[in-house]
């Protein structure tokens, strides 16, 4: 059995002083990793300090991005062993908004992926369609595609440990959520996608998320489905009780 994992990406929101606040408050009441995983990804200036206070709790802190290589003239960046170092075990890969403003191409999303499982931490690769791509009938297509991209060079046994998150690019920050059908179907083709590939134990093992407005409200929609195994959550995961309803929603 998959553990839910609801992944909280802040995205270019709380400063520090309110992410360190945030963690104080909910790190007491978070539930045990063997009923929901847990965890925050936050802006690079925050994740030591949170990552200290969250140290013996059960919520992860993970990083919303990383430069795919190990060091070098790449000023701004930030690299997979820096976040190591200060224990950061998790990273979301190949957002959208990364993808659409920021060159992560498939490519650069493949590189980040294998940075990411050299240094033994969990990515959380980001896929999804465009508006123009669900209308024309290519949602699948598409997905299979970032998949196929994203996955190059990747064994079995590393899949395994790969978590991602369906997201389709028009339900992102809009308040427009995918219904949880055609969530479910998406994430459906991502599992047999992993099972064509990698075979059984790849596809039963890989979390996928739904990610797009996901809030309290409906998040017990998504998770009815047998093949959504949590989600990504921008706007809903930054108050704390909005957090904390999310985790109890998806135990
Ligand atoms: P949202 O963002 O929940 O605010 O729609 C989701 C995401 O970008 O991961």
């Amino acid at each position: 059995m998959r553990t839910p994992f609801i992944a909280g990406n802040w995205k270019m929101n709380v400063t520090d002083r309110e992410a360190l606040a945030f963690v104080d408050a909910v790190k007491d009441r978070i539930p045990s990793n063997d009923e929901v995983e847990s965890a925050v990804c936050a802006q690079s200036v925050s994740l030591k300090g949170m990552r200290g206070k969250a140290e013996h709790t059960d919520l992860r802190i993970g990083a919303q991005n990383m430069h795919e290589e190990e060091n070098g003239a790449f000023t701004g960046e930030i690299s997979a062993p820096a976040l190591a170092s200060i224990g950061i075990g998790l990273v979301i890969i190949g957002h959208s908004e990364r993808r659409e403003m920021f060159n992560d191409t498939d490519e650069r999303v493949n590189r980040k992926l294998h940075a990411a499982l050299e240094h033994g931490m969990t990515p959380i690769v980001c896929i999804g369609e465009k508006l123009e791509e669900r209308e024309a009938d290519r949602a699948s297509e598409v997905v299979r595609k970032q998949l196929e991209q994203a996955l190059q060079g990747v064994e079995a046994e590393q899949v395994k440990g790969c978590v991602f998150a369906y997201e389709p690019v028009w339900a992102i920050g809009t308040g427009k959520s995918s219904n949880p059908e055609e969530a479910g179907e998406m994430a459906r083709t991502i599992r047999a996608y992993i099972r064509e590939q990698y075979g059984q134990p790849a596809a039963e093992a890989v979390r996928i998320q739904y990610g797009g407005s996901v809030k309290p409200e409906n998040i017990a929609e998504y998770m009815a489905d047998e093949d959504i195994d949590g989600a990504l959550v921008g706007g809903a995961s930054i108050k704390v009780d909005s957090f904390l309803s999310l985790l109890e929603a998806a135990q």
